[in-house]
């Protein structure tokens, strides 16, 4: 009870600045304390980003919901999402998408493909799809998708996630090393790309062909 009233303060507190009341209601029904590792799970609902290991981390709820608003999801709609993490940007999304909606997620580190799955069951997520594998390169099984969500930084936009969104579809992802902006990329119905940039972020790097190409141990 105590993380339900918690929660609700917070997700009040992310009110404003363009974020919608459908993604602030669908905030209200994730427990992002099932996210969170166990040692860090009283500061869950607060605005911050929490480690869930291995250099990674579950991002700052505020960020969860720009984007998601940002993405304009609705029921029904196929997203992908690269980099799970926790699963808990996922959750919010699969809320947001409803039964008839899908949600594929890519992650390249396979404890915590298992960490989210694991938290996305606790949490009662069937809408969801966790895989492992190198999201640089999208996950062209399932392509097109209506929405596409980035959740690590990359040099510049990767092409193979640009092919895989559908026309009139929307992208969100962070760009840049050191500095980073968030951008909202929209497909036209005739496959023009416009690039909207929403401000400074901070992300952990998207690591791989289409990424950065630095090793990191997972
Ligand atoms: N959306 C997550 C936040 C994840 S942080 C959440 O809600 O918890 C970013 C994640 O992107 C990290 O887990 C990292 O391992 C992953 N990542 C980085 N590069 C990747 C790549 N090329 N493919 C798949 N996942 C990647």
């Amino acid at each position: 009870m105590e993380y339900e009233r918690k929660k609700a303060r917070l997700v009040n507190s992310l009110r404003g600045q363009g974020v919608s009341e459908k993604v602030l209601e669908a905030m209200k029904k994730v427990p992002r304390h099932l996210f969170v590792p166990e040692v860090h799970r009283d500061s869950s609902y607060v605005d911050t980003p929490l480690p869930i290991g291995y250099a990674q981390t579950i991002s700052a709820p505020h960020m969860v919901a720009t984007m998601c608003s940002l993405l304009e999801l609705e029921k029904g709609l196929k997203v992908l999402e690269i980099g799970t993490g926790s699963g808990y940007n996922a959750a919010v999304m699969a809320e947001l998408v409803g039964k008839d909606g899908k949600v594929y997620t890519v992650e390249r580190i396979e404890p915590l493909v298992n960490f989210a799955k694991v938290n996305l069951k606790n949490a009662g997520y069937e809408n969801v799809v966790v895989i492992m594998a190198n999201g640089s390169l999208g996950y062209p099984a399932e392509a097109p998708y209506d929405r596409i969500s980035v959740a690590a930084s990359a040099p510049d936009t990767p092409r193979m996630l640009l092919d895989q969104l559908k026309k009139g579809g929307l992208m969100v992802l962070p760009e840049g090393d050191i500095y980073q902006h968030l951008y909202l990329i929209k497909k036209d119905e005739d496959g023009n790309i416009v690039k909207e940039d929403w401000g400074g972020v901070t992300f952990v790097p998207l690591v791989g062909e289409d990424g950065f190409r630095f090793q990191t141990k997972p």
